[in-house]
């Protein structure tokens, strides 16, 4: 058999052939007149300096944003004067929102400054709770700057800095460059990290180069990463080859930072597909671990590459056990949703319920397996399921509608416009739970997709219940087409 390698990127990365959009984002921020400007200019060498306003802008402030290069790291830094007008009058206020939300969509990381000569102002602690409120998942660098000649009392800051709760501070001093290794070596770590996992995520490099200009629909054209997972035996390489064989296959090494492995390429309709192959090194472990287990470690590291997810079961295992799923193939399933994967269900060997004997059980097959499978993994809903013979060569192109039609409705974007007049209609389907404390919902946008992710803005301190988020998912799906997707719904508070 011939084996089917692939790309996986790994450390050390080189950020300087890494293409600029897909760098990580490093936001700075802090109180007026620590220095956050000085440090930019520093970061950016000042001349590369792009100033521009955000696209959603009514009201916005210029927000400043240009490419770091800090030793061999590269990254986008924003500096945002309008974070810094909205943190310093303690105020959330509307019209400071949708700013707040498109800044945090792009941010991964965030410097946090305070000025050392000032020791820990009141304001900085308020920069923290900011941030804690809006980007909990972003856990800040804090730099102590303007520490070129403070000698002695740096220690002092250090730990006073502590009380930020963001861990041990760096000492730099954005005017003379000092510190800028400490910098370095704080970020250097996160951002690597970051980027593997980025670059495994998509692609290539030339195949998300103008990602974030595209459209909707151009965007569901890009490159499809797909990942067949499932026990041994069920037919996965019969499938894999039966995809094959109908196009054109490219077998061969592909351009990466990391060029130790290769992946199998074919195109679909004029599209290309990755296959991320777990069948090979999937039996390896398996033979290891005896034949009923699935290895979830290792299909794991398949999942975090794959935008979609093939789960491939068997028909007449289904028969024999009286249950669509083993307790390891729920497990993978789960993960791949998780991990943020679009999931299709794939029945095969069809074939051997054909008999004048089966059709009752062919039939029967085909309602339950969708039930089960949708109550068995409730965190999506509308999952594709397709019932296929590998061996017959059945059933191969409607395998890939469903995995092409999954992964548009994954990278699906909903305008603010649509999603607010759906919202208003959706607010008076749903009987609330507890009428008091009814969280008002009073905004409504999609600030990320692959997969699609929404942030609620609530008005007052109520959050959703677990009910009624998956109201809203469900919604999301029936009223915008989102099978087989994660949907993601974040909460933020205003005032
Ligand atoms: P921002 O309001 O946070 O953007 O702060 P700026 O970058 O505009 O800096 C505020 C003031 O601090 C300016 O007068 C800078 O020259 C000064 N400053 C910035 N970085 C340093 C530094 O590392 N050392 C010293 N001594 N002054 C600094
Ligand atoms: P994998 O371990 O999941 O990659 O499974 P294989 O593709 O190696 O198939 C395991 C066995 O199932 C082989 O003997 C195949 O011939 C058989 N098989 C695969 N697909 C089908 C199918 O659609 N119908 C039937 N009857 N057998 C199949």
């Amino acid at each position: 058999e011939k084996k089917k390698p692939m790309v996986v990127y790994k450390k050390p990365i080189d950020f300087t052939k890494v293409d600029a959009k897909l760098l990580p984002t490093v936001m700075i921020i802090g109180r007026p007149n620590v220095g956050k400007s000085a440090l930019y200019n520093r970061l950016i060498r000042r001349r590369e300096a792009l100033v521009y306003n955000t696209p959603d802008d009514h009201v916005t402030r210029d927000i400043r944003e240009g490419i770091a290069k800090l030793g061999d790291l590269r990254f986008n830094v924003l500096d945002s004067a309008g974070i810094e007008t909205e943190v310093s009058s303690g105020t959330i206020l509307g019209r400071t929102t949708s700013m707040t939300a498109n800044v945090l969509a792009r941010t991964q990381f965030a410097v946090l400054i305070i000025d050392v000569r000032a020791g820990l102002h009141p304001l900085d602690l308020e920069v923290g709770k900011w941030l804690r409120k809006h980007a909990p998942q972003i856990k800040p660098i804090v730099v102590m700057n303007k520490s070129e000649s403070i000698g002695e009392s740096l220690a002092e800051v250090a730990s006073e800095a502590l009380a930020l709760g963001f861990g041990e501070p760096t000492a730099i001093s954005a005017e003379t460059g000092l510190g800028m290794t400490a910098l370095y070596e704080v970020l250097h770590p996160l951002l690597e990290d970051y980027m593997v996992q980025t670059l495994n995520d998509r692609c290539s490099q030339d195949d998300v180069t103008s990602e974030e200009n595209l459209s909707e629909e151009d965007e569901s054209k890009l490159p499809l990463q797909l990942a067949i997972v499932g026990r041994p035996n069920v037919g996965k390489s019969t499938m894999l080859n039966a995809l094959l064989e109908e196009e054109r296959v490219l077998v061969g090494p592909e351009a990466g930072l990391t060029r130790d492995a290769v992946r199998v390429q074919f195109e679909f309709q004029g599209r290309t597909v990755y296959m991320v192959d777990t069948a090979g090194w999937l039996e390896r472990t398996e033979r290891d671990k005896g034949p009923a287990s699935l290895s979830i470690m290792q299909s794991r590291k398949s999942l975090m590459r794959a935008h979609i997810v093939a789960l491939v079961l068997d028909a007449e295992e289904i028969i024999k056990s009286q249950r669509s799923m083993t307790h390891s193939e729920v497990v993978i399933a789960r993960r791949a949703v998780e991990e943020g994967r679009g999931l299709v269900v794939i029945v095969n060997k069809m074939d051997c319920l054909r008999g004048k004997q089966n059709s009752e059980m062919y039939k029967k097959i085909k309602e339950a397996v969708p039930i089960e499978v949708q109550t068995v993994i409730p965190q999506i809903t509308g999952i594709p399921v397709v019932f296929i013979s590998a061996l017959e060569g059945r059933g191969r192109l409607q395998v890939m509608n469903e995995v092409i039609g999954t992964y548009k409705r994954w990278c699906s974007r909903l305008s603010t416009g649509r999603l607010n007049r759906w919202l208003i209609k959706v607010m008076s389907r749903h009987s609330w739970k507890d009428f008091a404390s009814q969280p008002k919902i009073k905004f409504f946008t999609q600030v990320k997709a692959r997969p699609p992710t929404f942030v609620a803005f609530l008005t007052g301190k109520t959050q959703l219940l677990e009910s009624d988020i998956r109201f809203l998912t469900k919604s999301l799906k029936d009223d915008f087409d989102l099978g087989g997707t994660p949907i993601r719904i974040i909460q933020r508070s205003v005032l």
